[in-house]
């Protein structure tokens, strides 16, 4: 009985001894979701950066060719790309041989880290914002997210793509070069089965963050090239993957009511302050993080629609 006790108080104590939860490393726990045969999305939240979600709320993905695995975008941080990069050893048997990343924002890229170099791909152009605005991104990230980003360094990528069919492995995917979120975005058709990862042109229930759009034209333009793909499913870059349209619906419902309602406000000559706080429509409750992002979108966009009123009366 004694001896039953006593080893049943060691137990415990060695249980103590090695869980302490104040020094548990974070851990993003990941999970891969394969919506069509050989194809994972790696889903995160449609929050804002937090030191909760250390970053993860952004969708990933691999698609598996035949011949090695394609990688779509690293994440927030080089935890997350380690993570992702355990997620897709465990999930598939081929090697990775390509990291196709989509654009330069953080969210996206900052994963490179986990990948070997010779098998990062980005546009000309999103490679060039990455050197301009990566450090920038990272004092911001660093600041957002904390401790997350533990030995997260900017890696630029020195391989470039060329929009257009690409045939790897027994997969035809279609690159395309569009700009309408960043002035560089990167969308990947995959002819093969039908899946569009369309980056951050398309948020899901998750309010579109505007800040280096080149305009709101440029975009829905961009959406319109998206939409005459065949495709079955849609990526987005936030929020829920689905069958059918209605995120890249909702995206330009979204997009049309925001550059009516900025030209609306400024023909009325509202100020910042009084175009951020405009109604948002009901239909949009579903849009996550709505108040912040119109108040962003304000602030950098607002200047262009006053000045086209102004250039009007002139
Ligand atoms: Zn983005």
């Amino acid at each position: 009985m004694i001896r039953k006790l006593i080893a049943c108080f060691t137990a415990v104590l060695l249980s103590c001894l090695s869980f302490s939860p104040a020094q548990a490393e974070p851990d993003y726990a990941l999970e891969a979701v394969e919506i069509e045969q050989g194809v994972w999305v790696v889903e995160g939240s449609t929050a804002n950066f937090s030191r909760e979600n250390g970053g993860n709320i952004v969708n990933t993905a691999f698609i598996e060719t035949g011949e090695g695995v394609v990688v779509i975008d690293t994440g927030p941080s080089r935890r997350y790309g380690e993570a992702l990069r355990r997620l897709i050893e465990k999930t598939t048997r081929e090697a990775i041989t390509h990291v196709l990343l989509t654009h330069h924002h953080p969210d996206h890229v900052f994963g490179n880290q986990a990948f070997d170099f010779d098998f990062l791909y980005m546009l000309e152009a999103s490679q060039e914002l990455l050197r301009r605005d990566g450090e920038a991104f990272a004092d911001n990230m660093y600041r957002l997210v904390g401790d997350w980003m533990r030995g997260t360094e900017i890696v630029i990528p020195e391989k470039l793509l060329q929009p257009g069919e690409w045939k790897v492995g027994e997969r035809r995917l279609e690159l395309l070069e569009l700009s309408g979120h960043t002035g560089a975005d990167l969308a990947i058709f995959d002819e093969t089965s039908g899946v569009l990862f369309a980056a951050d042109l398309v948020f899901h229930d998750r309010a579109l963050t505007t800040p280096q759009s080149p305009g709101l034209e440029v975009w829905l333009a961009d959406l319109e090239r998206l939409e005459a793909l065949p495709y079955r499913w849609l990526v987005p870059g936030h929020g829920a993957p689905g069958m059918g349209d209605a995120a890249l619906q909702q995206t330009r419902d979204y997009l049309l009511w925001l550059d009516g309602a900025l030209t609306r406000a400024a023909s009325q000559g509202l100020s910042m302050t009084e175009a951020a706080a405009m109604e948002i429509p009901p239909r949009f409750d579903t849009l996550e993080g709505r108040r912040y992002e119109l108040t962003r979108t304000v602030t950098h966009l607002y200047p262009a629609y006053e000045k086209a009123v102004l250039a009007l009366l002139e």
